[in-house]
């Protein structure tokens, strides 16, 4: 599904990312791992097409495309989903407006017809049934006073809405007390499916006890440097990215 090979990027004329290669099929689940200002998030926003990133070199293929040729709208459009670090809010407009804006986007992108408010409840309906999201926070503006928790848990909602087929989360278990965190990763969990694949960015590896990783790949210094099972998780949190550096040299 998604293809990486040898990516090189830099931001404001710094290169970040230096040779990143990654293969991602349809029906995985691969954990990003690795110490801060590797280049997690510069992965996320480059897949997403974000502004402000530079590839010097390398390809990404996705479904068969060239995803650097997409525009972000149609990157979204091909099913890429990114969920941010950091939501932000949007006082004064309404949550259901925006996710179904959100949602309509998406399908005129796709040649679909878009949903009327009836419809869309209907299908909003449906989804806060899988994912035990208060319907409360719907009416509220987007984001405005949730929680850390709820802003997550209303991001997997709309990634639940969407359906992607690449859902991309760089740490979406940053600041989450352990209930909010089971939430999300129950909302993650129940939208695995065999057309679907997951990138989770985590720093830690407290939210791969709950969604457990097909791969693990630890990101250091702008390249992926080690791939592995969900031990290599283990492995990282009990020697620390030291153990990492050890390993691969004096570079990282
Ligand atoms: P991670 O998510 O792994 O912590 P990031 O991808 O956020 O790492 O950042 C990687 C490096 O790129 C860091 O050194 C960071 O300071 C730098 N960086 C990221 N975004 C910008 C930006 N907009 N301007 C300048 N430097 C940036
Ligand atoms: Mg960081
Ligand atoms: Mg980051």
């Amino acid at each position: 599904m998604l293809k990486i090979d040898n990516l090189h990027a830099s931001v404001a004329g710094k290169e970040i990312l230096k040779g990143l290669s990654l293969e991602v099929n349809a029906g995985e689940v691969h954990a990003i791992m690795g110490p801060n200002g590797a280049g997690k998030s510069t992965l996320g926003n480059i897949l997403a097409g974000r502004d402000g990133y530079e590839v010097t070199a390398g390809s990404i293929t996705f479904d068969g495309k060239d995803l650097l040729e997409l525009e972000p709208e149609e990157r979204a459009a091909a099913g890429v989903f990114l969920a941010f670090q950091y939501p932000v809010e949007i006082p004064g407009v309404n949550n259901t407006y925006f996710l179904r804006a959100a949602f309509n986007a998406q399908r005129k992108a796709r040649g679909e017809e878009e949903l009327d408010s009836m419809q869309f409840l209907k299908r909003v309906r449906e989804k806060l049934a899988v994912l035990h999201l208060k319907d409360e926070l719907l009416h509220r503006g987007v984001n405005e006073g949730f929680s850390g928790g709820e802003k997550k848990r209303n991001e997997i909602f709309q990634m639940a809405l969407l359906e992607p087929k690449l859902a991309i989360l760089d740490e979406t278990d940053s600041g989450l007390d352990i209930d909010a965190l089971k939430a999300v990763a129950d909302g993650v969990n129940a939208q695995r499916s065999p057309e679907r694949a997951f990138l989770v960015i985590t720093h830690y590896q407290r939210l791969l006890d709950y969604i457990k990783p097909d791969v693990v790949h630890v990101l250091a210094d702008g390249r992926i440097v080690e791939t592995g099972g969900p031990e290599l998780a283990l492995e990282l949190e009990a020697h620390g990215y030291d153990w990492i550096r050890q390993r691969i040299g004096p570079e990282a």
